[in-house]
């Protein structure tokens, strides 16, 4: 695994990367287009997502059932949604972390496989869920066949190196097929009011830090054809019950960040997702 040495340039674009002023001097970032990058080195990936990251000691839980099979629902859906003209039959989910994004995309019909760096979160999705996941690393996994669509949800802000992810993931991919995405959106109305206590920060584990306009770059230069890029807020992920319960609490602060009660934003959410597909080769003029 190559892993980028040089913390000084950028990354999507070769520019110097400039120290934030803000952030505790956590964060460096490159004035020409805007990717920012945690300014001290990480351990490598295979040492950072033991059991205790996936079991809340990390910073969530990723095996409570209810919730993930909310939000793995609502991804598919948005999925299906974006590619109703051409939907996948068959999928790999990098980071599938406890299986259920591909418990229901297999619900859906879809052939899914996911691809998992921690052995312990790749077991629990077999042994609890009986869906297929490999334990190993994305980025040198050859799959037996190429597929329609590989997803990352929260991936991209962890990985080594995401030039290199999203080349892994174009070898897997069928002619024109689809590349889904999720991150944290550091340039969201909630990031910069919030400095280091906005949660999509993470600088224990998250060595990239992603606006609309820096992960349009790195797809774009890495072989795809952007379909749609928007942004959620956190609530978008919560039941609408318990959206309900805690309006109090959950409604003022998204009001306040982005003047709308909705879900989604073109930019301003703390989420930011993106369907992308494999361009298609130019054809020589004869
Ligand atoms: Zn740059």
């Amino acid at each position: 695994m190559t892993v980028p040495t040089d913390l000084r340039r950028c990354l999507v674009c070769g520019g110097a990367g400039e120290e934030h002023t803000r952030l505790d001097g956590n964060l460096r970032r490159c004035p020409s287009c805007t990717f920012a990058w945690t300014a001290h080195p990480l351990p490598p990936t295979t040492e950072l997502y033991d059991e205790s990251y996936f079991t809340g000691d990390g910073y969530e839980d990723y095996y409570l059932p209810r919730p993930r099979r909310y939000e793995s629902a609502r991804r598919l859906r948005w999925l299906q949604h974006t590619t109703r003209t051409h939907q996948p039959t068959t999928l790999i989910e990098a980071g599938s972390a406890g299986g259920y994004f591909i418990k229901a995309a297999q619900h859906a019909g879809i052939t899914a496989h996911g691809i998992e760096i921690s052995a312990h979160a790749a077991r629990h999705a077999r042994d609890h869920l009986g869906v297929p996941v490999h334990h190993g690393h994305f980025e040198t996994f050859t799959p037996p066949h190429r597929v329609d669509a590989v997803c990352a949800f929260h991936v991209l802000e962890h990985v080594e190196n995401p030039r290199q992810f999203l080349h892994a993931a174009h070898r897997m991919l069928n002619p024109r097929g689809w590349l889904a995405l999720e991150v944290p959106n550091i340039a969201s109305a909630a990031a910069t009011r919030l400095g280091t206590n906005w949660p999509g920060l993470q600088f224990r584990y998250h060595r990239w830090h992603f606006t609309p306009d820096s992960l349009l770059r790195l797809v774009t230069t890495t072989g795809y054809d952007v379909v749609t890029c928007d942004t959620a807020v956190f609530r978008y992920y919560m039941p609408a019950g318990y959206r309900l319960r805690h309006a109090r609490r959950l409604v003022p602060p998204d009001w306040l960040d982005t003047r709308s009660l909705r879900l989604t934003q073109p930019r301003l959410g703390d989420l930011l997702r993106l369907v992308a597909r494999v361009r298609e080769p130019r054809r020589e003029r004869s």
